[in-house]
């Protein structure tokens, strides 16, 4: 059998564009035991694609010419030669971008939609959520009457970070780009305060959302924002380091135009004695085993707020991409490619 499915075409100077991807038919792997062969029906697309793009040491194998496109989905299984699964159910995969996909049953989840609606397994009860989730809790451990800034506030972990934060009992205050964003960080998902980065006030804004300075600084961007909250944290603050997206289209440490001063930033480590972890979330789910439990309970209340930005049809995967690395996405960013049956 055969798919369709999106590339890896050219290692990208500085932002990906459309020539960095080509759309091709592909074999798909035999449907061997313990395997089940999947439709795609939500694609995820997501930041940490951008950073596989550079040949160089990351915490996941940099991506080769030719290679497939990966990604997490939420898939209906059309045939299945494992006895865990039957045509028809609903599970959440690695089904890359691409229409069909052949995966091992061990390592598909099974999507309940008496649970949540089967796209929250690419956003609060995916891998998105866990990465607020446990990045916050296990990492941040907020504590109430304390502060909580996230940054890229207005997107997918982000926006999750600040509303998980208040359930804690602290102040969430947000980081995003532009006015409307920030407007509806606070109206959408209850944050307490919410400041445009873009803005020439952004440093004294900051500062004045947070007067009792920072507890808890949940990293999503890193370079100049990172740089502005730094001197803000307080004596022993935690700075869960989820993500650097600031950085992601620059080859070399220097090259991104953010201060890249370790010497300062070693200085604040030490005088304000804060705890800077990096974590990926795969480190941490197995902290959390109430994860799913817990933040299905939460949607299901209408304790916790997701959006979506979705796009619609295959030729829209590198658009969306390519959209929420530029900040065109609010929530979770995800692209639909057909109905379940
Ligand atoms: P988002 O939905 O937040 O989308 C990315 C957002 O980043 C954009 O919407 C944009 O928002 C912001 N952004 C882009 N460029 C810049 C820039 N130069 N400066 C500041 N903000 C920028 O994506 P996710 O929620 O999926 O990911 C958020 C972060 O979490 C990323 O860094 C990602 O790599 C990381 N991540 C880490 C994981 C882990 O295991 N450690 C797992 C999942 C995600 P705006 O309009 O506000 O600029």
């Amino acid at each position: 059998m055969k798919t369709r499915q999106i590339a890896f075409a050219a290692r990208p100077d500085g932002e990906p564009d459309a020539a960095t991807f080509l759309t091709r038919e592909a074999d798909l792997p035999e449907l061997s035991l313990g395997r089940i062969l999947c439709r795609n029906l939500w694609v995820s697309v997501d930041p940490y694609l951008r950073l596989k793009m550079h040949d160089r040491e990351s915490y996941t194998p940099p991506l080769q010419i030719g290679e497939a496109i990966p990604g997490r989905s939420v898939a209906q299984v059309i045939d299945s030669a494992d006895p865990a699964f039957a045509r028809g159910d609903l599970v959440a995969i690695q089904g890359g971008w691409q229409d069909l996909a052949v995966v091992r049953a061990a390592h598909a989840e099974r999507v309940d939609p008496s649970l949540a609606p089967p796209v929250s397994w690419l956003g609060a009860l995916g891998m998105t959520g866990m990465t607020a989730y446990a990045g916050l809790l296990s990492i941040g451990q907020p504590k109430a009457g304390e502060t909580v800034v996230v940054s890229a506030a207005a997107g997918a972990v982000g926006s999750l970070v600040g509303q998980i934060a208040r359930k804690k009992g602290a102040r969430a205050v947000g980081i995003a780009g532009g006015a409307e964003k920030c407007r509806r960080v606070v109206e959408d998902y209850g944050f307490d305060a919410c400041v445009d980065y873009r803005a020439p006030d952004f440093a004294t804004a900051l500062a004045a959302a947070c007067p009792n300075g920072v507890d808890v600084y949940f990293e999503n961007v890193g370079g100049d924002v990172a740089a502005t909250v730094t001197p803000l944290l307080n004596d022993f603050a935690r700075v869960p380091v989820c993500g650097l997206i600031s950085q992601y289209n620059s080859a070399s440490r220097n090259s991104a135009g953010g201060p890249d001063d370790l010497a300062e930033y070693m200085r604040w480590i030490l005088v304000r004695r804060l705890t800077v972890r990096g974590f990926i979330v795969y480190d941490l789910a197995g902290n959390h085993p109430e994860f799913t439990e817990t933040v299905a309970g939460w949607l299901r209340a209408g304790r916790l707020r997701e959006q979506f930005t979705v796009h619609e049809g295959f030729d829209r995967i590198v658009p969306a991409f390519l959209g929420m690395l530029q900040g065109r996405s609010f929530g979770k960013t995800i692209v639909k490619l057909a109905e379940p049956v």
